[in-house]
């Protein structure tokens, strides 16, 4: 029996054929459709964001958030992350300026910000890593003193919320990616979360080409719009959820109650006044403590048809087009160094039955 690392939520197939045949009668199948408009409403209202703009994948966020900010220069960012955080920064001309992360949280650490701000850095871009929450405040803070705008890569992070209000509504943006290998999925999507209506619609203005009007274009825009079949299966997925989230939380209280006695193996605790999504579920080896390496118990795991994924290694930092930059040494980076060397996320999704729970823990539990 195969366990995979994730494992996506999909919606009713006769629900899904229903709104199928709805779009087929309307013959209106993209170009903010009446699905689209539905399920942007229903993301902010879900999220408690004021605003959303649907892309057809968590990428082209990235980039444009950094052209709907004038974004130029460095942009300080994390190596801990998936690539497309440095790619996006990559693709508008930009220099990342690599940052170390705190092992708290795996995100950037906001002690180490500001002895990486020059004349040239023009934005912020942390990750909330695993769905955790960075240090927002004092991100804020430091951007505020220097001038800085702040995106952040909220992949991760749909529905997480500090004391009742969204991690969204942090910084000037944030993006979320709605992968098949996300929390939550629409096959392939994303979105730009932003705070004000004047940003929504240059937003939506630069994924449409930058069309401002039938013969109107106001900027070089791309092409992200989210078809009606997306939105219909998103509609439909954001139904389940909460479900879907709980299912999670449950799993995750099941590895840790196991693992909490196993020595050398470090896992996170829900943080007080944090609504967590319990998007992966990582673990860090100590390899003396453990008796075994990550990559042994990794292979392990494999051996075993238990396929358990290192993220985020290897760091961004070290593939070609990064690692020539001066931020990119490991001397600069050695907790995430460390880190990317420790972890590796066990199998976490709203289906794993306790059968394949106590499976995994078996393997792993001497
Ligand atoms: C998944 C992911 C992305 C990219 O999303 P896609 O929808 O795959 O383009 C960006 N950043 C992080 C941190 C991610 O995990």
């Amino acid at each position: 029996m195969q366990i995979t690392v994730t494992s996506p939520l999909l919606p009713d197939l006769d629900e899904f054929h229903k709104l199928l045949q709805q779009i087929w009668d309307s013959k209106w199948i993209t170009n903010n459709g009446s699905f689209h408009k539905q399920l942007e409403a229903a993301l902010a209202e879900y999220l408690k964001v004021p605003y959303v703009s649907l892309f057809t994948n968590g990428t082209l966020p990235l980039i444009t958030a950094l052209q709907a900010l004038r974004i130029n220069g460095e942009v300080i960012t994390t190596p801990y992350s998936f690539v497309a955080t440095t790619h996006s920064i990559w693709w508008n001309g930009c220099r990342p300026v690599f940052v170390d992360i705190e092992e708290e949280t795996c995100g950037i650490d906001p002690d180490k910000i500001e002895a990486a701000i020059t004349p040239k850095t023009t934005a912020i871009m942390p990750v909330h890593c695993y769905g955790k929450p960075v240090k927002m405040k004092q991100i804020q803070e430091i951007a505020d003193k220097y001038g800085l705008k702040v995106i952040y890569d909220a992949a991760h992070a749909f529905g997480v919320e500090v004391d009742g209000e969204s991690v969204l509504k942090a910084g000037d943006m944030s993006t979320l990616s709605f992968h098949a290998t996300k929390v939550y999925n629409t096959l392939e999507g994303g979105a730009l979360v932003m705070q004000d209506e004047q940003t929504k619609k240059r937003t939506d203005y630069l994924k449409n080409f930058g069309f401002a009007g039938e013969t109107e274009v106001v900027a070089p825009g791309i092409n992200s719009k989210v078809d009606e079949v997306r939105c219909a299966y998103g509609l439909l997925n954001l139904k389940q959820i909460d479900d879907a989230i709980a299912k999670r939380q449950q799993v995750a209280q099941a590895y840790r109650v196991a693992l909490r006695n196993v020595p050398g193996v470090r896992f996170f605790e829900d943080m007080p006044g944090v609504r967590h999504n319990y998007s992966y579920f990582p673990i860090f080896i100590n390899e003396k403590e453990y008796g075994m390496s990550r990559d042994e118990l990794y292979f392990k795991l494999r051996e075993n048809d238990i396929w358990g994924r290192r993220y985020f290694y290897p760091l961004i930092s070290t593939f070609s087009t990064y690692r020539g930059l001066p931020s990119a040494s490991p001397a600069n980076l050695p907790v995430a160094t460390r880190i990317a060397n420790e972890v590796i996320c066990l199998p976490m999704h709203h289906g794993l039955t306790d059968t394949e729970i106590n499976h995994i823990l078996d393997l792993m539990v001497k």
